[in-house]
């Protein structure tokens, strides 16, 4: 299952658990260069003590896909050591990726698939347009990912989807969008308003007067000394986006565990 780790409860469908059973999973904290490293940490960790095996991982430049197979080799071992007490010859063991739209799936799939298919262009299954891309000695991997739905009956969950751009700003107005980010960043991550925008945000401040003290400190006015707020909220959800305000992760596993909504959004 590959997630976004910028925000590893969001960008997950709570669903997954339901369909995928008793089934061995690996959960990939994916576009990790742009999320917090410490956080990234306790996200793996707080999915160990689930007993759960997380990787992060960088699908752009391919850090973190060495770990996959021999990942996924230690969550199977133990199907394969029943089969094997058994008697069963080893059998081809196959994996499927699934995620929410947005977190990576299709760069994951290209670049492994890329990687392989260039090695072992005489291997059968390697070849384009097949179903199956075989990975590893006895492992395969299915060439269209499985698309999940994000859940939206929380609010906060809608936020922090539409903060990354997994889904689009149609939920509410540009404006009205990063007013909520920026209060959040303020909250989570104050250094990167003040080294983005040298903006250091005060008691008492909301959303409203952070953006318009950003769109000051960065000269978007219009005619008659106004700023130009809309100019401000497309500029910080871009920035936060691209990952020019630093790398930033917006939830906590605490938040998950104390299931307290982890934006202070109100
Ligand atoms: P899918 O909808 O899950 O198949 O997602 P895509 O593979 O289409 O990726 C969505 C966007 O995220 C694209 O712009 C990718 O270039 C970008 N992306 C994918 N993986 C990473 C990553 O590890 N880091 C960063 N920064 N961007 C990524």
């Amino acid at each position: 299952e590959i997630t976004d780790a910028r925000i590893p409860q969001s960008s997950r469908n709570p669903e997954i658990d339901r369909m995928l059973g008793q089934k061995p999973r690996l959960i990939l904290l994916n576009k990790c260069d742009v999320a917090d490293p410490n956080l990234t940490a306790r996200w793996c960790e707080y999915y160990r003590s689930k007993g759960i095996l997380a990787i992060p991982t960088d699908c752009k430049s391919g850090r973190g896909l060495n770990e996959i197979i021999p990942g996924a080799r230690q969550v199977l071992d133990e199907v394969m050591k029943r089969r094997e007490a058994k008697g069963l010859s080893q059998k081809l063991l196959r994996m499927m990726i699934v995620g929410i739209p947005n977190v990576g799936k299709s760069t994951f799939i290209n670049k492994v698939a890329r990687k392989k298919s260039a090695k072992a262009g005489d291997r059968p299954g390697v070849t384009r347009g097949k179903q199956w891309i075989t990975v590893d000695q006895g492992l395969e991997l299915l060439d269209t990912p499985g698309i999940l739905w994000p859940k939206f009956e929380d609010e906060t969950i809608g936020l922090h989807l539409a903060f990354t751009g997994a889904v689009r700003d149609a939920i509410m107005d540009v404006e009205t969008l990063a007013c909520h980010l920026i209060q959040l960043l303020a909250q989570r991550k104050p250094e990167s308003l003040a080294a983005r925008f040298k903006l250091v945000p005060e008691e008492g401040m909301d959303g409203w007067a952070l953006l318009e003290a950003g769109a000051r400190k960065r000269g978007f006015l219009i005619s008659g000394g106004e700023v130009d707020l809309e100019r401000m909220a497309h500029i910080l959800l871009d920035e936060f986006r691209g990952g020019k305000m630093g790398r930033i992760t917006l939830e906590l596993p605490e938040d998950l565990e104390r299931g307290a909504d982890p934006s202070g959004v109100p």
